[in-house]
């Protein structure tokens, strides 16, 4: 008796699988009883008495004071996130970037090292090298799928190693358990950026990843409509994080939380379909005579591949491809686009295509291009929803024959 009485008062969803947990976890209901998610849009919260007011401002009872510090639509997908991340806890941000900055501000001081991998959003380099680096706290990078120079990598102030799987654009697949275990090794935390993947994909904490950071602003809200970024992890870090946050400010706002709750529910079906059309696409390209090479970790010929099955569900949604010839022809087949979005951005429903050598990774100087392989030759392709065969097409209007 006392068995079922638990098990009835326990939580419903203890056990249940990701797909339920994207729609139904984090959920509080009002007293008006409505079906999805409310959206809260408040920026405060009135008290029921002084007292009341005094206890919630010293922490001695918790509740709503500000939306800076907490809302309850946030909260919601807060904890929807860190139940598809399989984390204690999550905690929202403005943007992935503010996720990124803020996970750094909240875990290092002045005179600690980052040990990052090379292949990462162009814009955390930025934040690192330009921005942290005024702080006293510098940054080296590493090749992400060589473990030797990861192991020489380290300094004994490295408090921090970044990097992401699969690896933009290249699809590098690093092995989260062998990182791990050698940054555990050195003192160190170990922080995945989990965008590509997203949790539908790919859980990073199962592979002992301490903290996962998202930008929302991609797959999670998968129609290219709000910035968002999300740190997950366990509490105690959780807490370091919120806390800068709250301090700081780069809050999540509720009505982009309200539509990251929407995208989560979707999510997995959207990874899949992403995947596929990916996938068919990488082969279809992999056998057409004017490419040269395709990076796409679903292809068997993939050096990541074996490790992605590992580690992945699926492939994701991001791939790149070499043409035969150089800048001008890979600007052709940009250029002959008429359905692809020219843009660099991803995670989208609809398909981008990007000649990274001259946008995302334009920064770069030739050596470092030459050295992350990012050649003239190169495209990258987000591949998007739409019909497999219209995106086939769009690509031949550049590469001529099928
Ligand atoms: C876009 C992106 C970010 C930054 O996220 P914003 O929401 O644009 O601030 C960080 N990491 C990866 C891998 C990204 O693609």
């Amino acid at each position: 008796m006392d068995n079922l009485d638990d098990q009835l008062a326990g939580d419903p969803l203890l056990g249940v699988a990701l797909d339920t947990l994207a729609i139904r976890a984090g959920q509080t209901r009002s007293h008006e009883g409505e079906h999805s998610e409310a959206l809260y849009l408040t920026s405060s919260y009135v008290f029921g008495s002084a007292q009341e007011a005094a206890e919630r401002f010293s922490g001695a009872q918790p509740g709503n004071v500000y939306s800076r510090y907490t809302n309850p639509t946030v909260r919601m997908f807060e904890e929807r996130i860190a139940a598809l991340e399989g984390a204690e806890a999550a905690v929202g941000t403005s943007s992935g970037m503010a996720a990124i900055l803020a996970t750094c501000i909240a875990l290092l001081k002045s005179g600690d090292h980052i040990l990052c991998s090379r292949s990462v959003f162009g814009t955390t380099t930025v934040m690192f090298t330009k921005y942290l680096q005024k702080f006293g706290v510098t940054t080296s990078f590493v090749n992400p799928t060589n473990y030797a120079e990861w192991e020489a990598g380290f300094t004994p102030n490295t408090k921090l190693v970044f990097v992401e799987t699969p690896s933009n654009p290249l699809c590098d697949v690093v092995d989260m358990q062998r990182l791990a275990d050698m940054t555990h090794a050195h003192g160190a935390l170990l922080v995945v950026d989990n965008c590509f993947c997203t949790p539908a994909l790919q859980q990073p904490l199962k592979f002992g990843a301490d903290l996962i950071i998202h930008s929302a602003t991609k797959y999670i809200d998968g129609q290219g409509r709000c910035l968002g970024g999300v740190v997950a992890g366990a509490k105690a870090l959780v807490d370091e994080v919120l806390g800068f946050i709250r301090s700081a400010g780069p809050s999540m706002s509720p009505f982009n939380a309200w539509v990251f709750l929407k995208g989560l529910e979707t999510l997995r079906l959207r990874m899949e379909a992403h995947s596929r059309n990916a996938l068919e696409l990488a082969q279809w390209l992999d056998a057409h005579p004017r490419v040269e090479k395709v990076f796409y970790a679903g292809l068997p010929s993939h050096v990541g591949h074996d490790l992605a099955v590992k580690q992945q569900s699926a492939f994701g949604g991001v791939l790149s491809f070499s043409v035969k010839g150089g800048r001008e022809e890979a600007w052709q087949v940009i250029d002959a686009t008429r359905i692809m979005s020219l843009t660099a951005n991803l995670g989208d429903t609809k398909t981008t295509i990007v000649h990274p050598a001259t946008t995302t990774h334009g920064r770069l100087t030739s050596e470092q291009k030459a050295e992350a392989g990012i050649t003239e030759n190169l495209i990258r392709i987000a591949v998007g929803l739409e019909d497999i065969g219209d995106l086939k097409a769009d690509l031949v209007r550049g590469l001529g024959s099928y």
